[in-house]
């Protein structure tokens, strides 16, 4: 957690974005509710875009790729169900904003972009943002960081077919991963646990993401 890190700008718009987009639908998280207060969405997206930042919507980030919805962000990490002390692997990192509120929520943040460009954005605006939890790498995620295994928690922002077999190994004992499962017409966000070796999966409703890209793609 970053009690330094301040989201100058926009509070007004972020105060209605956590109520009106997320608080009203449902999520009821004080922790999660309150990481998504502070983060300054504005600052992830190009400065034409900033005054939609806070909109129910996704907004594009270049190569064409989007920054999440917020409802989305926070159904996301609400299902990660976040205590502070955790380890979380993030696979598409895009503009980071994710990766930010993750920050807020756990101890220590690993996240995977295959597109340099992007990582080297988020990891900028990261450190700018004063986070000192977070480490972004370039590669393709859905074969995990090796390295930093096991993880507590599992973030996955892109759509594909299944669980990559290696994220589900380097998942803890008792660790969730929520990821957007189907096809490239539509996805489940799917909650994937840990229990006893074993994996067991819960469906929370219907999602639109962009593609993994990579090995365990729909294409590959
Ligand atoms: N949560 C991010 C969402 C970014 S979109 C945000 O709100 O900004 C998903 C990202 O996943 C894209 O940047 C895309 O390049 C990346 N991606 C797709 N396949 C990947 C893979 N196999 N490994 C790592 N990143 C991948």
């Amino acid at each position: 957690m970053n009690p330094g890190v301040l989201g100058a700008g926009f509070e007004r718009e972020r105060e209605r974005m956590v109520d009106e987009q997320i608080a009203r639908r449902g999520i009821t998280d004080a922790r999660v509710l309150q990481a998504m207060r502070r983060v300054p969405r504005h600052r992830f997206v190009e400065e034409p875009l900033r005054d939609r930042a806070y909109g129910d919507h996704p907004l594009p980030i270049g190569e064409q790729q989007t920054i999440s919805q917020p409802y989305i962000v926070a159904l996301m990490t609400s299902l990660l169900a976040l205590h502070g002390t955790e380890k979380v692997l993030e696979v598409g990192t895009g503009s980071g904003y994710q990766t930010a509120v993750l920050a807020e929520l756990a101890r220590r943040v690993c996240s995977i972009e295959r597109l340099a460009p992007l990582a080297a954005r988020a990891r900028a605006l990261i450190e700018g943002l004063g986070y000192t939890n977070v480490w972004i790498r370039v590669g393709n995620g859905a074969l995990g960081w090796s390295d930093e295994a096991p993880f507590d928690r599992i973030l996955v922002a892109a759509g594909g077919p299944g669980v990559p077999p290696p994220l589900f190994e380097q998942l803890a004992e008792g660790g969730r991963m929520v990821l957007p499962l189907g096809d490239a017409e539509g996805q489940i966000l799917t909650l994937v646990e840990r229990v006893g070796g074993e994996m067991r999966t819960r469906a929370f409703g219907d999602c639109m993401f962009v593609p993994l890209v990579g090995k365990y793609a729909w294409e590959s």
